[in-house]
C-alpha cells in the first residue's frame, strides 16, 4: 500500500528526516512503539527522550528497549510533555505525539488540549531547521475532537515563512480514523 495510515505516514516522515546521531522526543511513550523506532534510527550516538505521565507506560517502553539492547541512549521521563523544556537539553530533529489514551490502559488518562498545545508550542521552539513534529490525533473518545480542533486552529496560524504544516486523513473511513498533523521547520 502506498496510501499509508496516519501512524504509518508519521513514521515514514520521521524516517525520512531523522538520522543516526540525531536527537528526538517521543512525547507520548505509551506502549513504546514510537520510542523504539526513534531509538533504532538515532543509534548509540543519538539521544531519545520519552515522556509519559504513566509509569506503567514507561515500564512497557523500557522492556521493549531492553529487548533490542537500545535502552542506553533513551531517557524515560515520568512527567507531562508540557514540561518538555525542563528535561531536554539542546535542540531536536524530531518530535512524535500520539494523542489519546494508552491502548489497554486507563481511558481516563488521556492527553488534554491545554497541555498538548503547550507541548507542541515548546516543540516548535526546540526543533531544528528541517526537523519534523508529527501529531497523530484521535476523535473517538470524549475530548478528542475538541483537542483536534484546538490543535488545527493553532497550527493553521503558524507563520508560513517559518513552518510548513501538513494535515493528513483518509476521508472515506467510518469510525473516526486517526488524523496526522506534521510540521516541518523551514
Ligand atoms: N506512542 C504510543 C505507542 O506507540 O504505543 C501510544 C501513545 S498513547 C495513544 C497516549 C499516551 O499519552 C498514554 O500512554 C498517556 O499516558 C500519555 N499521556 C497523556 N497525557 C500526557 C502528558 N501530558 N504527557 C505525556 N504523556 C501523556
Amino acid at each position: 500500500m502506498v496510501v499509508l495510515k496516519a501512524i504509518e505516514f508519521a513514521k515514514h516522515l520521521v524516517g525520512a528526516t531523522l538520522g543516526p546521531g540525531g536527537s528526538a522526543v517521543d512525547a507520548t511513550a505509551g506502549n513504546g512503539n514510537d520510542t523504539l523506532l526513534l531509538a533504532r534510527i538515532v543509534g548509540r550516538e543519538g539521544r531519545v527522550y520519552a515522556f509519559d505521565i504513566q509509569r506503567e507506560a514507561l515500564n512497557i517502553t523500557r522492556s521493549k528497549l531492553v529487548n533490542e539492547n537500545l535502552a542506553d541512549h533513551v531517557l524515560l521521563i515520568n512527567d507531562g510533555h508540557e514540561n518538555m523544556d525542563k528535561h531536554v537539553s539542546g535542540r531536536l530533529d524530531a518530535v512524535m505525539f500520539n494523542l489519546g489514551y494508552l491502548p489497554g490502559g486507563n481511558h481516563n488518562l488521556v492527553t488534554r488540549p491545554a497541555s498538548t498545545l503547550k507541548a507542541v508550542d515548546i516543540s516548535l521552539r526546540l526543533i531544528n531547521r528541517g526537523g519534523i513534529i508529527t501529531i497523530v490525533s484521535y476523535s473517538g473518545h470524549p475530548g478528542g475532537m475538541e483537542e483536534r480542533e484546538q490543535l488545527a486552529g493553532m497550527l493553521e496560524n503558524l507563520d508560513q515563512k517559518q513552518y510548513q504544516v501538513l494535515h493528513y486523513s483518509i476521508i472515506n473511513q467510518k469510525n473516526h480514523p486517526p488524523r496526522l498533523f506534521a510540521i516541518q521547520k523551514l
